[in-house]
């Protein structure tokens, strides 16, 4: 029996291994501002190859800084600066608009993007503009980020001063029922319990939550209760394991957080509903906080980065999880619900 360490790595060698969360492409188009290049190659590309990942859906994701008014500016800047990093390093990346579109990337050894809106702000109260990101590749639908947009309510990463709640609004009911529509899946990250709530009670499509933990055992709001999990899992919904430490452990400042508190968070799923509603959100967000913070040894990522992420891998494996279980987590398990909502 080889050592965990060496299964594990094993297991990213011969599955196809997927993200379902990061911020790859609001990064690029940052340093693309600043007269960098062949981003992706450079800077990104390298970490996902000594991590064996095959491919990442890239959030667009839009600061406060720039809504609302550069909401969709923004998002479509993200869209060009995937375009030119396509152009300026041939075979290397590609943008995956479909199931068929990564397998056929995996095939041709190119590294797969898929897109996803953190927040339809970029739509403001314009359903048409839906189908235009559609059509430009967009496949994913976070409703919300943690903050207020017209489709709904965000929920906050710790408790804030503000008056009562809503849930979704008739507009984001029908940005729910036309991304169902024209082939997008809905994402439930940062949506607060009263939209969770409505998503599942107004509508029956398929719902993922991208990278959002256990409540259960990080009671952050941006955690799902035991409730919601079981039932996300009852309409074939899959849970992206944020490796965010605040949402790992409580207070993880006190607790030490490695892969293996992540890992847990992952146990605690499979006992709840069953592995093949686990994969990978992990959102890695060292790289965007202050170097100072990082210097001082304050990292909010428990898993090291891409080239690290066999070590959640050799976690679960240390928790029981058979090989096919993992083969799931790591990208099978997110290639099944894509089939069944983007085809
Ligand atoms: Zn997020």
């Amino acid at each position: 029996m080889p050592k965990t360490s060496e299964r594990a790595a094993k297991l990213h060698e011969r599955g196809l291994v997927l993200d379902a969360h990061y911020d790859l492409l609001p990064l690029v188009l940052e340093k693309r501002r600043k007269g960098r290049n062949r981003v992706m190659e450079q800077d990104y590309l390298p970490a996902f190859r000594a991590g064996r990942v095959d491919g990442v859906v890239s959030s667009l994701f839009v600061s406060n800084d720039h809504l609302p008014e550069m909401g969709l500016r923004r998002t479509l800047d993200m869209i060009a600066a995937l375009h030119a990093e396509m152009e300026e390093s041939p075979g290397l990346l590609t943008l995956c608009r479909s199931v068929a579109d990564i397998e056929a990337a995996k095939e041709r050894g190119e590294f797969a993007v898929l897109l996803s809106l953190e927040g339809v702000d970029a739509i403001g109260n314009d359903l048409a503009l839906l189908r235009i990101l559609y059509e430009l590749g967009v496949r994913g639908v976070g409703l919300v980020w943690s903050r207020r947009n017209y489709a709904g309510d965000g929920c906050f990463f710790n408790p804030v001063r503000e008056g009562r709640k809503g849930g979704l609004t008739d507009f984001g009911v029908r940005v729910v029922e036309e991304a169902a529509r024209l082939g997008m899946y809905v994402d439930v990250s940062h949506l607060n319990d009263e939209g969770v709530e409505d998503l599942l009670s107004f509508t029956d499509v398929p719902v993922m939550a991208s990278h959002s933990n256990c409540r259960a055992i990080a009671p952050s709001m941006r955690n799902l209760t035991d409730e919601q999990i079981v039932r996300l899992a009852e309409r074939g919904g899959v849970l992206g394991m944020n490796s965010c430490s605040t949402f790992v452990r409580e207070d993880p400042k006190k607790n030490p957080v490695g892969p293996g508190e992540l890992a847990d968070h992952a146990l605690h799923i499979k006992n709840l509903v069953g592995a093949k509603h686990v994969m990978l959100g992990f959102d890695f967000c060292d790289e965007m906080r202050d170097p100072s913070e990082l210097a001082e040894g304050r990292y909010y990522d428990c898993v090291k980065g891409y080239e690290g992420s066999a070590a959640f891998t050799t976690a679960l494996l240390e928790r029981g999880f058979t090989d096919d279980e993992i083969a799931g987590v790591l990208g099978g398990n997110l290639l099944d619900f894509l089939r069944r909502t983007i085809g």
